[in-house]
């Protein structure tokens, strides 16, 4: 076990240093660009692969990391650059992830490289879970899973919603149910690979923020898919069910609902689970970078003869933002340290890292806009549109009162509704 420390190694400056200048050079002066055209920046994800950020190796090597701030400091660094071609870059990694925490050596040897594809012929993926009527409510999934033992296939029915990279990715990871009785615990993931037929985008969404990151619905209509593109295996989950099965007779396995979330008993919550401090950590970004903005303009912006800094309500305001950027911070680099070393998060820990970094974002870049007065409501300065991204952080990856339920019950033990 990696001791816990708040003086990161070497290896991971370096890897920040250099995150960082991708960041100032590359993606800061596109930022704008991008998010006025709401489309997917593949000039820019193609950069980041040519120089080695968009692989698999880059992420393996961080997600690694013994110390567990390699994927907090990357997805930090990306996400100041900007959020929304910060999504576009790492948006596949959530599908990489649910391979990871779900697949085989064997599949995830399989697809983690057709998820990216090369710098020469970019791709992305997409993690396909939320639906129409099952957003919070993951155990409400009503997409279909079927076996078709003679052909050794799975068949795949109905429509996911609110898909990153949906549709346009090479790879989607779809979350299904195949026993719609056992709730949460009846699903498995499955991977679709490129160009399979009978899966196709609906709607793309136009967005409040994050605009450069690609949204939309995933249809699935009577998509086959081959017996090992189910995740873990058929095994594996054949005793998962029968597991399932089994309590539920007993009466142990009520509906499970959001609280079966944080111990992360099914396939979505599994993804879910692993991925909420890096989230936590993107929120830091975009706050830290709308404070930095805000800093700098407190201190040149003269009124009444005197720097706007000079006044304790804007110097205190910028006070309590930076404390709270640093607070969200350590409790995201707590809760990534734990998972990354088998601690058990008795208090919902990835949870709350999330819950506070996504509120923090929010309310700093609406500081940040207002220590900037009109100029703050303009898109001739960053803050406007660091605001609007910071939005989805209170909702995707689970919303703060989904955080929040996990949290009470986490701490109380009791079926907190
Ligand atoms: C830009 C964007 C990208 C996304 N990317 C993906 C993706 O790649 N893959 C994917 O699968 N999903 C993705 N999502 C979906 C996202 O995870 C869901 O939007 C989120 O889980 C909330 O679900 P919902 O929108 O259906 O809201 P609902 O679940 O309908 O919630 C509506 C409101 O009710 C509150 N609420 C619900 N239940 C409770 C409760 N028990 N107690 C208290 N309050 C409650 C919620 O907190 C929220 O405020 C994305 C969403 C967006 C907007």
């Amino acid at each position: 076990m990696s001791t816990f420390s708040l003086d990161p190694g070497e290896d991971q400056l370096a890897v920040r240093d250099w995150l960082h200048g991708f960041a100032a050079d590359v993606m800061r002066p596109a930022a704008a660009e991008w998010d006025e055209r709401e489309e997917t920046p593949w000039p820019i994800i193609q950069e980041a692969a040519r120089i080695g950020i968009y692989t698999p190796d880059f992420y393996a090597q961080q997600y690694f990391d013994p110390s567990g701030v390699g994927i907090p400091i990357a997805m930090e660094e990306l996400f100041w650059g900007d959020a929304g071609l910060g999504l576009a870059i790492v948006g596949t990694t959530l599908a990489a992830v649910a391979v990871l925490a779900n697949g085989t050596d064997e599949q995830i040897g399989t697809w983690a490289p057709q998820m990216f594809g090369t710098p020469d012929d970019v791709k992305v993926a997409a993690f396909c879970s939320s639906e129409p009527d099952a957003g919070s409510d993951v155990s409400a999934l009503r997409t279909r899973a079927v076996y078709d033992q003679a052909k050794d296939e799975w068949v795949l029915n109905g429509t996911k919603t609110w898909a990153t990279n949906g549709g346009i990715a090479a790879v989607h990871v779809v979350v299904a149910t195949v026993d719609p009785a056992l709730g949460a615990r009846g699903q498995a993931s499955f991977v679709v690979p490129p160009a399979t037929p009978g899966l196709s985008q609906g709607q793309k969404f136009k967005k409040h923020g994050i605009r450069a990151s690609h949204t939309a619905e995933v249809v699935l209509d009577g998509v086959r898919v081959p017996g090992h593109c189910l995740l873990g295996g058929k095994e594996k989950l054949d005793a998962r069910l029968a597991r399932a099965r089994e309590q539920a007779v007993q009466g142990g396995a009520a509906a499970a609902g959001p609280g079966s979330r944080a111990k992360g008993t099914n396939a979505a919550m599994a993804t879910f689970e692993a991925s909420r401090p890096a989230v936590g950590a993107q929120a830091i970004g975009i706050a830290r970078a709308a404070y930095e903005v805000a800093l700098d303009y407190a201190k040149t912006r003269v009124q009444f003869g005197r720097p706007i800094i000079d006044n304790q309500g804007v110097a205190f305001t910028l006070a309590d933002m930076k404390t709270r950027i640093d607070a969200a911070r350590l409790l995201v680099w707590r809760a990534s340290w734990m998972a990354a070393n088998n601690q058990p998060f008795t208090s919902a820990e990835g949870s709350m890292s999330k819950l506070y970094a996504g509120e923090t974002a929010k309310w700093v870049t609406a500081q940040a806009m207002q220590i900037l007065g009109g100029n703050g409501y303009t898109r001739e300065y960053p803050v406007e549109r660091m605001h609007r991204d910071s939005a989805i952080y209170s909702v995707f990856e689970g919303t703060s009162e989904i955080q929040r339920l996990v949290i009470a019950r986490s701490i109380s033990g009791l079926p907190i509704r």
